[in-house]
């Protein structure tokens, strides 16, 4: 382990390459990112770098994300193979057909498209969002539009809850968020009277009707950084998210709510990136995300969406 740390951080310096990693990446591969974040931290971050190449740790769009906002420089994926459910639930030829039939319907809408999403829907969408920065832009949707919002069901109907305007919302969800245990998170706060439950919104109504908090990580981050010293919290959202708050917030004891079908409910494409497909990645400058056709128009929306 310490040998391939090493070997990575010799291979970072001499490629002149920047590492990303979102908070959902194992601690061994947050540890040594030079950014670390959520994607909306993350693709600000990656109009930043300044050195040629940058490595993202993080699955397929996050990747393509960086490489859409920084067309100049060359964006690895560890692995390439490292998938979304929640991406994957909305193709772009479907919603293209679904948003045609709104029109001949006579529907007026604006699309709104969560981050976690391909460059192909997201060049189909008027915005782009993360959860961190949603509910500003969907009051930026004029009013006398209707909203439809892709791909995230859970999302649209919290920011539904918050904000007051109706959508029409994709029929997707994250398989990591929406798998969370009712029945062991209301086991926790029994067993845990005084701890703060905070979740996610990717997570379902029943999930978020039984917490305290409901934010995206960063906005997690702050909740915590306002609490006082030995707080107890019961985490909802992908585990390794623990690892940043056990390593910014030691002080604070967490607890992982685990998944109906698997006790830790680690997300699975993220885990596809290891210290061992790092270190290949650094050392062949592959695999590497290559410019497509859908990314100009993508380009567009990511910038109006994000960076102004
Ligand atoms: Fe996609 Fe969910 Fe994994 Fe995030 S945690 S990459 S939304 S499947």
């Amino acid at each position: 382990m310490r040998e391939i740390t090493a070997e990575i951080q010799r291979l970072k310096k001499e490629r002149k390459a920047t590492i990303l990693a979102h908070y959902y990446q194992e601690g061994e591969i947050q540890e040594l990112a030079d950014f670390t974040g959520d994607s909306l931290a993350l693709a600000r971050a990656a109009t930043k770098v300044e050195n040629p190449i940058i490595v993202f740790c993080g699955v397929h769009f996050m990747a393509e994300t960086a490489k859409i906002l920084n067309p100049e420089k060359k964006v690895l994926l560890p692995d390439l193979l490292a998938g979304c459910s929640l991406a994957d639930s909305c193709p772009a030829d479907k919603l293209a057909r679904y948003q045609e039939m709104l029109r001949i319907n006579g529907r007026k809408f604006q699309t709104v498209t969560y981050i976690n999403s391909t460059a192909g829907v997201k060049a189909l969408s008027d915005w782009v969002v993360t959860s961190g920065n949603a509910m500003e832009i969907i009051h930026r949707v004029p009013k006398e539009m209707e909203i439809l919002f892709v791909p995230d069901r859970h999302l649209g109907q919290y920011l539904e809850e918050v904000t007051g305007r109706k959508m029409i919302l994709w029929d997707g969800a994250c398989m990591v968020h929406e798998i969370f245990s009712l029945g062991d998170l209301l086991a926790m706060k029994k067993q845990h009277p005084g701890a703060l439950t905070i979740a996610h919104p990717e997570c379902p109504a029943n999930i978020r009707a039984h917490s305290d908090f409901v934010g995206g990580t960063e906005a997690m981050l702050r909740k915590i950084a306002t609490l006082e010293k030995d707080s107890e919290i019961i985490v909802a959202t992908e585990p390794n998210m623990l690892w940043q708050m056990e390593h910014k917030f030691p002080r604070h004891r967490y607890h992982p709510v685990p998944g109906i079908t698997c006790a830790c409910n680690k997300c699975p494409h993220m885990g596809r990136n290891t210290l061992e497909k790092l270190a290949d990645c650094l050392e062949n400058d592959t695999p590497e995300i290559f410019w497509s056709p859908s990314f100009d128009r993508a380009r567009e929306v990511l910038q109006r969406s994000l960076l102004n």
